[in-house]
């Protein structure tokens, strides 16, 4: 300790949002260079390295072969796959001297997909499992919480090629149990999740999530076993219902009744039903959005849905397209559309047309997509377009009719899952890895082709997967941390024991040094607290640190025991100095 480059800080670093970031900073583990980019100090790079060695151990034990691509590449394949353009503002753009594009690599997809291309022809080459560790760059729209969400940050990506479907399969199957190895490994209590695709395209895909509170994606699981992204849950569409006796739509006046709740209590008042009270859910809500595309398109979209749901913005960018940049429509763009009343937007203005980059969109050429609950003959009460005014028995497919679906709607407890295994239950987690089957996306819009039995060119399928391995450290730090410091579990920690030698004695001072010496010939990774310092300061200096096991050497010597501690538990323990090594070793299996 006397030598370790490290410092810990008596105080919470002001930006530091959550205990995994205050923790790491202030044991002296990570410093911030600039906004979600960070330095690894000594003790967090062994933590780091720690992750990437299981990682790389599962890898290896499935056949994967790493590799090791440059950060920094060239505009041309992205631009042949699209992602130059769809990944919008979070893709580091840079020019060279000669006023040449490059970027920094967010993900390689097009480069492995080239290097394979580049080596290999036949079908007795696959298949085939590379993969990296390596920093990726992307420029989050809102960094956080230190590595939980970096602009730089280090992921392992992997990537398969296969001949046919089932062998993609197979290779998807193999990381999926490389992948529950590795989150096992590392101790994280985690979740796996069905998923949606995000900007990678492909088809199925599922996301290892570590059970967090913190965690900034929300999942819901089933007592039946379904359990998904919430972005991922697709709901059923209701059933369509006849419609031969409900009578035609009529217009009612409804004073200031803009919101939901105003216009259920103003039904119930001046129009009420006999057979019950009028409720949110049976009102027609039409929200309105902007969206500017990343290839500049700007497009008006109106989503209808029950009165008694929002639209959740994160299902909302799943589907539009996570770089798309959504916003609700503005009191300019109301004024930009005379027809679009505030508080009493109906379907009879809505529908159909998108926009070029300026323009601005026509009234009645907006998009309108409803809720899966709105079918053919569903009756609502809705907007007439006018203030102060509603339309009542107004049914989908005679009054109205649609652009589409979209499943929008926020997600609630107790909603039924799709898959009818029983009433969902929600949770917050955190997205520490993801596979897909790319299918073959990738290798046909860059030719990846290979001979098959046959002698025919067909084009490989693929499998993309990756692991956040620095977030892995941030949310192992966040789910063990406690109010004194970090907590480490052994296979992470940067030092399996820490020695605290304590009070001013030489003898002291001697025997901890030997403790030490003896537990690391037997190759424990051990960090002596050797410092002229207040036993006070190097206990709490332990805690915030989170080495798994303390010894403390002091007072107790004149007995001769020394103080085992166990930082997880806090349980303390005397042992005979001339025990201590053989019991740590037993202890931690060295
Ligand atoms: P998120 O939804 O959290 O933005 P993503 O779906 O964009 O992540 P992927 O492209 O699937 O991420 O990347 C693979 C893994 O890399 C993720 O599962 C996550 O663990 C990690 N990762 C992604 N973005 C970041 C980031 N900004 N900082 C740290 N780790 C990240
Ligand atoms: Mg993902």
């Amino acid at each position: 300790m006397s030598e370790l480059f490290v410092r810990t800080l008596r105080e919470d670093p002001a930006d530091a949002e959550l205990p995994s970031h205050r923790w790491l900073v202030r044991a002296g583990y990570i410093r911030r260079a600039a906004p979600g980019i960070y330095t690894w100090l000594p003790l967090g790079l062994r933590v780091l390295r720690n992750v990437e060695r299981i990682v790389r151990e599962e890898m290896e034990a499935i056949g994967a072969q790493e590799v090791s691509f440059p950060a920094l590449l060239p505009r041309e394949p992205y631009e042949t796959t699209g992602r130059w353009t769809e990944y919008g503002d979070a893709l580091f753009r840079v020019k060279d001297r000669k006023g040449g594009d490059y970027l920094l690599g967010p993900t390689h997809e097009e480069l492995f997909t080239l290097l394979v291309k580049d080596l290999y022809g036949s079908y007795k080459d696959l298949p085939l499992a590379l993969y990296q560790i390596q920093n990726k760059y992307r420029d989050e729209a809102r960094p956080r919480a230190g590595l939980l969400r970096g602009r730089e940050f280090v992921m392992k990506d992997s990537y398969s090629f296969d001949i046919d479907d089932a062998g993609l399969q197979k290779s998807y199957d193999a990381h999926r149990d490389a992948y529950i190895k590795i989150f096992t490994r590392l101790g994280l209590e985690y979740v796996i999740v069905q998923a949606t695709s995000g900007a990678m395209g492909g088809s199925a895909s599922e996301e290892f999530l570590a059970v967090a509170e913190n965690g900034e994606d929300t999942y819901v699981r089933s007592p039946g076993g379904y359990t998904a992204n919430v972005e991922a849950v697709v709901r059923p569409p209701a059933t369509e219902q006849p419609y031969d006796d409900v009578p035609p739509a009529h217009v009612e006046d409804t004073p200031d009744s803009a919101t939901i709740e105003t216009l259920v209590a103003q039904a119930n008042e001046l129009q009420p039903r006999q057979d019950r009270p009028w409720q949110a859910s049976d009102t027609l809500k039409n929200v309105l959005f902007m969206i500017s595309h990343p290839d500049g398109r700007r497009e008006a979209l109106a989503i209808g849905l029950p009165g008694d749901r929002e639209v959740d913005l994160k299902r909302l960018e799943a589907q539009v397209g996570e770089s798309a940049d959504i916003v609700p429509f503005s009191d300019d763009d109301f004024a930009a559309h005379p027809k679009l009343v505030k508080g009493y937007v109906g379907p009879q203005v809505l529908g159909s047309g998108e926009l070029g980059p300026d323009e601005s969109p026509a009234p009645g050429s907006i998009r309108y997509l409803v809720d899966p609950e709105v079918v053919t003959g569903t009756r609502w009460v809705t907007g007439a377009n006018e203030p102060g005014k509603h339309v009542f028995d107004l049914v989908c497919g005679r009054d109205f009719t649609p652009d589409g679906t979209i499943d929008v709607a926020e997600i609630r407890a107790g909603d039924p899952a799709p898959d009818g295994s029983g009433p969902l239950e929600l949770a917050r987690g955190m997205e520490m890895g993801h596979i897909f089957q790319l299918g073959r996306k990738y290798a046909e819009a860059l030719g990846l082709k290979v001979l098959d039995e046959n002698g025919k060119l067909v084009t490989v399928t693929m499998g993309s997967y990756g692991v956040g391995v620095s977030r892995a450290v941030a949310a192992v730090a966040e789910t063990t941390c406690d109010d004194k410091g970090l907590v480490w579990p052994r296979e992470l920690a940067p030092f399996a024991v820490q020695v605290v030698a304590t009070g001013k004695s030489e003898e002291v001072a001697a025997k901890a040094a030997e403790i030490a010496e003896a537990l690391s010939v037997t190759g424990l990774e051990v960090l002596l607290d050797d410092r002229k310092a207040s036993p006070g300061v190097k206990f709490a200096d332990a805690e915030i640190l989170g080495m798994p096991t303390i010894v403390v050497v002091g007072k107790g010597l004149a007995d001769g025991v020394v103080e085992v501690r166990d930082r997880a538990s806090g349980d303390r323990e005397d042992i005979p100095v001339t025990d201590v090594v053989d019991r740590l070793l037993t202890l931690l299996g060295g």
